[in-house]
């Protein structure tokens, strides 16, 4: 670790005003991606001009500013983590990061439209686990929920992965009237390919073409349709994040379920979010944040990206204010996911 600077609070680990100690990174490489999933993005979206954008090197910088202060684990996101140029370079730097024991994990959360070609590197380069985001696996529903026909590409990705040793996760957003009766197959095949299931559920996170209430289903709603295959116990399991989870019997595997609006996960939360444009966002449903460019892009980056960090920790609120109310979704910020990273 580099002690060539002298902020007091350098070596300080991240807590937050409510005791919630920060160990979590999950950093937005980019805004840009090769789907537009219509709960996460318009149609014609409007991407960052680049010099907005941090390079590669201040992500760097700033994913060992926050190891210094206690972070153990970095998950890269977007946009599509995979479309930005060079990714690899990023993530071979922060292997090397784990490989010295200054972290204890670099993960990634992607489409998977990648994977088929990136997969062997990236576990060269020290990735373990990855998230899959997948929502269906009809090819039809696929091109019309993330308006591309990449499907097959996907599906690929995973078996490269899976191929080159990278335990697979696949995050599968609850859709009403979508994919809503498919979700007990998606289950029964992520048993029969062994591979980790969590279902989410929408929350309303910037502007998208239809009203969220369309989308919306409670998985409080989707239980009991998963009940009838399989016998599901409700499980202690954490990881810190905000899934809760629930064994399945007959496998001993766990269903992860992440429910912002049917219940809230962030008494136990240890993470903070930073944008490609280096803002940090202390909550996904919040718009309280701080420009750490400003710091990373000033005389002094180090002192003052530590002052920065305090600032934005000092401010971290209680939770979100996601929920459902008469039918109607409230706590909406004005961000898309794919800006603040998911
Ligand atoms: N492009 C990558 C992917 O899709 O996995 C990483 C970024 S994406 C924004 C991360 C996750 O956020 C995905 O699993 C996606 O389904 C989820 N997501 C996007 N918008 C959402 C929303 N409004 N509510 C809930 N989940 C959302
Ligand atoms: Fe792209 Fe991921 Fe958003 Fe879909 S959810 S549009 S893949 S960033």
């Amino acid at each position: 670790m580099p002690d060539s600077f002298s902020h007091t609070s350098a070596s300080m680990p991240l807590r937050d005003p409510f005791g919630r100690e920060i160990t979590y990174l999950r950093l937005s490489v980019t805004d840009r991606c090769d789907l537009r999933c219509r709960y996460c993005m318009a149609e014609h979206m409007t991407f960052l001009p680049k010099p907005e954008v941090l390079t590669l090197e201040e992500m760097l910088s700033l994913s060992r500013a926050f190891m210094e202060r206690g972070v153990r684990r970095i998950r890269l996101t977007g946009g599509e983590p995979l479309v930005r140029k060079n990714i690899l370079w990023l993530i071979e730097q922060l292997g090397e990061e784990v490989k010295r024991g200054n972290l204890d994990e670099i993960t990634l959360t992607t489409n998977g439209t990648q994977l088929a070609h990136m997969a062997q590197k990236l576990a060269q380069f020290g990735l373990r686990r990855v998230n899959v985001s997948l929502d269906t696996l009809d090819p039809q529903k696929f091109a019309t929920i993330t308006r591309r026909d990449r499907l097959e590409d996907v599906l690929n990705g995973i078996k490269a992965a899976r191929d080159a040793g990278i335990r697979v996760k696949i995050n599968t957003v609850a859709l009403k009237g979508n994919n809503e009766a498919e979700l007990p197959d998606i289950l029964d095949w992520c048993i029969s390919e062994d591979l980790d299931l969590t279902l989410i559920e929408t929350m309303p996170l910037g502007e998208v073409a239809d009203a969220r209430e369309n989308h919306y289903l409670p998985l409080t709603a989707v239980l009991p349709r998963l009940e009838t295959r399989w016998k599901l116990t409700p499980s202690d399991h954490r990881t810190g994040g905000p899934a809760r989870y629930y064994t399945i019997v007959e496998t001993g595997r766990k269903l992860g379920l992440i429910t912002p609006l049917t219940g809230n996960f962030c008494d136990g939360c240890n993470r903070v979010r930073v944008t490609c444009t280096g803002r940090i966002y202390m909550c996904l449903g919040q718009d309280d944040h701080v420009d750490l460019r400003a710091a990373l892009r000033s005389d002094n980056p180090q002192a003052n990206l530590h002052s920065a960090l305090d600032r934005a920790i000092g401010a971290k609120p209680k939770g979100h204010d996601f929920a459902m109310a008469e039918g109607r979704m409230v706590g909406q910020v004005n961000r898309h996911m794919s800006h603040t990273g998911g």
